[in-house]
């Protein structure tokens, strides 16, 4: 776990690298949501220092990839407290963040949060991606699709990539099971129509999470209206 001096550098960091500013609203949003968990499942980490790293840093590390940069339509898919979408998004004035999630409160506390520091590019929406990823206005129309500790990658890329435009990407955080869950989820990216791009090792200076790497997924051709299967079949029966 991160000790205070490390904290303190990563805000100095921070600060450096997104302005007074940003950082400013970074950490209330997360001092606001430490503080909202106390009623309210939002997160796991409850200890402060701990959770600048997991929450920010980490939330942060895809901002240099060019395919982030270049995004301007992204959705953070199982968003839960608002990680990583709502730290890219107060550091990201060019983009449009579409929060996702199956369960309503954690979206009316991000809601209440973002309203509460002046967060503008940011919406939620409440809803299983097995829906929102065969809706009329949003399949296939999203430049990005970033997701964080929701499911393998086999079912995730079932869950994000029919929200991908052709051409777009998906970008999802990983850990140490990376070479098995990209293995495993072979024929379920090249069923959705995606490929493996690259995966990128953690650098940031500001993240001292060791292990941690994006997985980065082209979307190459159009998704098979059949996909996403019905709610809970993919987590029930993934596509290996
Ligand atoms: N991404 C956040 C993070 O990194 O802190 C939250 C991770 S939390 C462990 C997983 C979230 O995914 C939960 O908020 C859950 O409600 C959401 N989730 C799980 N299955 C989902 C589905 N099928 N559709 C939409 N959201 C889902």
């Amino acid at each position: 776990m991160a000790d205070r001096i490390s904290t303190e550098n990563t805000i100095k960091l921070l600060t450096e690298k997104y302005g007074e500013d940003r950082t400013n609203k970074l950490i209330s949003y997360l001092d606001a949501i430490l503080e909202k968990n106390e009623h309210i499942n939002l997160t796991a980490v409850r200890d402060r220092d701990e959770a600048v790293q997991k929450h920010i840093a980490d939330s942060l590390s895809c901002f240099d990839v060019p395919e982030y940069k270049n995004a301007k339509t992204v959705l953070d898919m199982g968003t839960g407290g608002g990680f990583p979408g709502v730290p890219l998004a107060i550091v990201s004035d060019d983009k449009k963040f579409t929060l996702v999630d199956a369960l309503n409160k954690r979206l009316r506390v991000i809601d209440e949060l973002t309203a509460g520091i002046g967060v503008t590019n940011v919406e939620t929406v409440h809803a299983r991606a097995e829906e929102i990823g065969r809706g009329k206005n949003t399949r296939e129309k999203f430049d990005l699709v970033v997701s964080r500790a929701v499911a393998s990658l086999d079912v995730l890329v079932e869950w994000c990539l029919p929200l991908v435009k052709v051409g777009g990407y998906m970008i999802s955080y990983k850990g140490e099971n990376v070479s098995r869950e990209t293995l495993e989820a072979k024929k379920a990216i090249s069923l959705m129509g995606g490929k493996i791009e690259r995966v990128v090792e953690i650098e940031d200076a500001t993240d001292e999470i060791s292990g941690h790497v994006l997985v980065i997924i082209k979307k190459v051709k159009n998704t098979p209206p059949k996909y996403p299967r019905q709610p809970g079949q993919a987590k029930k029966n993934p596509l290996r």
